[in-house]
């Protein structure tokens, strides 16, 4: 038996004590938190155990904190942090994704899943929900993924990236506004998917043999959004996570042109991606929707009825001009709220204490007045509720039964001193210096802030040589694509002043009902 006692921590549950919360032991068997109390005797832990068994953290000077779900990320560009200006969501989208380059090779995606999961480990985040491209689809590729959080001790919920619907058909007005004859740079050589394939087969035939019950990897289903997938993919999708329990993770209503594309074109489904969803059979407990900027309150209250869970994003929000989610209205109609770091190159921090500091302000500035979040909500969000998202009841909290993932933080590092509020002063403060310890699932994965798991300085050489010949590709990707720009930026400047009763970046408030 594996077993980790943390001896005397400042343990922030939820319970209460959220500014000063009561010192304790928390005791971690075979992965899983046993017991929590002052001064626990391990010796009566159970019978027959060797005191030598045990690892013992001195963890007085230190806050213990569940460790934060990062509830939607991709692992596919984490090479290319740092590439890019703060750039509309859809002129981004077209430098930086798999599908224009051409096809990468193992090792550069074990290389690229291990940087975005050492980075992650290293602010605190036990647990990711990757919804990764692999271009093309490969389920060898998949392993590689697999293999690599295994290896670097992340948990994670991987889910393929997948749709059979043309890159034209994302945003309001492309199919006007992108001349037919220059279409073909939208994309890169070669396709995701051959045409014709069974997309969902190969995903079935990918995720079913490696479901296993337990192990640090989970796994999920990502059809991109609706208006990338064709109603018989997303039909077929919520049939397979219904058969095997998959949780189901897509992006909706990102951008204003993405959708008013909805409103223009879906009469059929009462020009509402959520509508389209439901009458999918995606909507449910089941389905997390990434982003949900532009949402209405009538959707919003469809969501809160299904109990589908929401994972925003705030920082990649802002940093591709897609807008402000309506938080308060989230708030009001009792919606599970999680957040999510998004790609590396649109945030580009995979940083859960970013993301709750975002959130929380951004709460404040659409309901100056009104129920705007507090830290312990955007703690909740960057916990419980990414737990629930992803379809997890075992992590997202400390208490017996659930599995051991624990953020330890110095208190002695200045963002804690002197110690008035530990729940603002993580929201709010700078705490990424103070993170001390990582433990996911009872192991050590970070001691002293640094990554045990994996030798960092020869990934960082593999990730420097990756990232070399990926910058000579962005080269080129940029010139093709340069002159598809000016048609773009028409068809977004059309999506923003079209009439429509939502205001652009929602300045004059929420959402009308
Ligand atoms: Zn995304």
């Amino acid at each position: 038996m594996r077993r980790l006692l943390i001896r005397g921590a400042r343990v922030l549950g939820f319970e209460d004590r959220y500014d000063g919360p009561a010192a304790a032991d928390i005791l971690i068997e075979d992965g899983v938190i046993t017991s929590i109390g002052p001064t626990l005797s391990v010796e009566a832990s159970g019978p027959g155990q060797r005191v030598n068994d045990l690892t013992v953290i001195d963890a007085r000077d230190r806050l213990a904190v569940p460790g934060f779900v990062n509830s939607h990320y991709h692992s596919h560009d984490t090479l290319l942090k740092g590439a890019f200006e703060a750039l509309p969501l859809d002129t981004w989208a077209m430098l930086a994704l798999p599908p224009g380059f051409v096809p990468r090779n193992a090792g550069e995606i074990r290389v690229r899943t291990l940087v975005g999961a050492a980075e992650c480990l290293l602010r605190g985040i036990t647990t990711v929900q990757d919804m990764v491209r692999l271009h093309p689809y490969a389920a060898e590729h998949f392993d590689v993924v697999l293999k690599a959080y295994e290896e670097v001790g992340l948990r994670a919920v991987v889910a393929p990236h997948y749709n059979d619907l043309s890159g034209t058909n994302s945003a309001a007005f492309w199919d006007e506004e992108l001349p037919v004859n220059q279409r073909w740079r939208l994309s890169g050589p070669v396709a995701t998917f051959a045409k014709d394939a069974d997309i969902i087969g190969l995903i079935r035939d990918t995720i079913v043999p490696r479901l296993k019950p337990g192990g640090l990897v989970r796994l999920g289903l990502g059809p991109s959004a609706p208006e990338r997938c064709s109603q018989r993919l997303l039909q077929e999708t919520a049939a397979l996570s219904a058969k095997h329990g998959l949780p189901v993770f897509t992006h909706v209503a990102e951008t204003r042109g993405k959708t008013l594309h909805a409103r223009l074109q879906l009469a059929a489904h009462g020009r509402s991606h959520i509508t389209y969803l439901a009458d999918c059979g995606l909507l449910g407990p089941g389905l997390a929707i990434a982003h949900a900027v532009w949402l209405e309150a009538e959707e919003i209250a469809a969501i809160g009825a299904a109990g589908t869970s929401v994972v925003l994003n705030p920082q990649g929000n802002l940093k591709t001009r897609s807008g402000i989610a309506p938080i308060g209205t989230y708030r009001e109609m009792g919606v599970n709220v999680a957040l999510g770091c998004d790609n590396c190159s649109c945030n580009d921090s995979q940083s859960m204490l970013q993301a709750m500091k975002t959130y929380a302000g951004l709460g404040a500035i659409e309901q100056p007045f009104g129920d705007m979040p507090l830290a312990v909500d955007a703690l909740r969000s960057a916990t419980t509720a990414g737990a629930h998202a992803l379809g997890m009841r075992d992590v997202g909290r400390l208490a017996v039964g659930l599995r051991g993932d624990i953020v330890l933080f110095r208190l002695d590092e200045m963002c804690f001193v002197p110690l008035n509020s530990a729940v603002r002063q993580l929201v709010f403060g700078d705490a990424a210096p103070a993170i001390d310890t990582v433990i996911v699932d009872g192991r050590i994965v970070v001691a002293d802030g640094r990554l045990l798991t994996i030798d960092l300085a020869a990934l960082r050489r593999e990730a420097e040589a990756c990232a070399a010949q990926l910058r000579k590709e962005l080269g080129e990707i940029t010139d093709r694509v340069t002159p598809l720009y000016d048609d773009i930026e028409r068809a977004a400047k059309r999506a923003q002043t079209t009439e429509w009763r939502l205001s652009h970046y929602r300045r004059n408030g929420k959402s009308p009902s």
